[in-house]
């Protein structure tokens, strides 16, 4: 019975120790201060049971007898141990899942290139906010933005300096875009930004401001700077459109600008009677 009892004991200190090294890794992967906190405060109270239930083992290693009730109690001990072994392990386990599968979700959803949303985001986003527009009766701005003559860039510069042309310009329209703007990477050397509670007026500007910002970027290979300039189609939500009539005027924007010659911004042709406005 004494062994028992000094096996139970010492069986529960090693469950808990292992609960211990759970709950150090969960207050790792904690995303929030206050849940670190609290995984820090149970570890801290974990590690003062096992201080006590240890000194507990010492003195009944010494004892000669065990009584029935210090018997039941090595046995409650045990099972609270085992309990708490399993509730950290789970939790551990299932943090580690959820931001893995986060972790996951985010890549499918970021161009890994540039960071910045893929197609699938701006998918999601551009249906999200036609509707919020329409709902708040908001002004909503899209721009088709085109690298002018990449494949030349490619051909002259090759691939690599190529993927760090898109780097750069990625980097121009996340820094350069209001806050409230969302910059996507829509394909191969194509983005576009949507601008929510924003007019023609507004967006042509800040259209303009990213096109200049594109063409005083530097991009350089074998000391020569790579001349990068864009064009960029524009337009605004109007009541009686859905997803593919505004992608397509934007689009027929930004072939205009290319068709005029490149490095430009052309807005799509708006009727005030039909253009959503605050
Ligand atoms: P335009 O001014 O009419 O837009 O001409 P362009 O040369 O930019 O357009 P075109 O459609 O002829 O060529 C696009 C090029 O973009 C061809 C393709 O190889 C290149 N491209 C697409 N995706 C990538 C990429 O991820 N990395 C690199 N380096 N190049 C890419
Ligand atoms: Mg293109
Ligand atoms: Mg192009």
């Amino acid at each position: 019975m004494r062994s028992l009892v000094l096996l139970a004991g010492l069986l529960a200190a090693m469950l808990a120790i292992a609960a211990i090294r759970h709950l150090y890794a969960l207050t790792r992967l904690a995303r929030h201060s206050w849940l670190k906190q609290a995984w820090t405060l149970l570890m801290g109270v974990l590690v003062c049971a096992v201080v006590v239930a240890l000194y507990a083992l010492m003195a009944q290693f010494n004892a000669q007898t065990v009584t029935e009730v210090e018997a039941l109690d090595a046995a409650v001990h045990l099972l609270g141990a085992a309990f708490i072994y399993a509730m950290a392990r789970l939790s551990h386990d299932m943090a580690h899942d959820i931001l893995r599968s986060a972790a996951l979700e985010t890549a499918a959803l970021t161009d890994a290139l540039t960071q910045l949303p893929n197609r699938r985001q701006f998918d999601t986003v551009l249906a999200e906010q036609i509707g919020i527009s329409r709902r708040r009766h908001q002004p909503l701005a899209l721009m088709s933005l085109d690298i002018d003559h990449f494949k030349r860039v490619n051909d002259s510069y090759g691939h690599l300096r190529g993927d760090e042309v898109l780097e750069r310009i990625g980097e121009v329209l996340l820094t350069r875009k209001r806050a409230s703007d969302t910059a996507f990477r829509v394909g191969g050397e194509e983005f576009a930004v949507l601008a929510p509670r924003t007019t023609m007026e507004e967006a042509h500007a800040l259209a303009e401001r990213l096109r200049m910002a594109v063409e005083t970027s530097v991009v350089e290979s074998n000391g020569h700077a790579i001349a990068i300039t864009i064009s960029v189609g524009v337009t605004v939500l109007r009541s009686d459109d859905d997803v593919p009539s505004l992608l397509d005027r934007a689009d027929a924007a930004l072939y205009e600008a290319k068709r005029a010659g490149r490095n430009r911004v052309c807005i799509a042709p708006c009727d005030a009677t039909t253009t959503l406005t605050a």
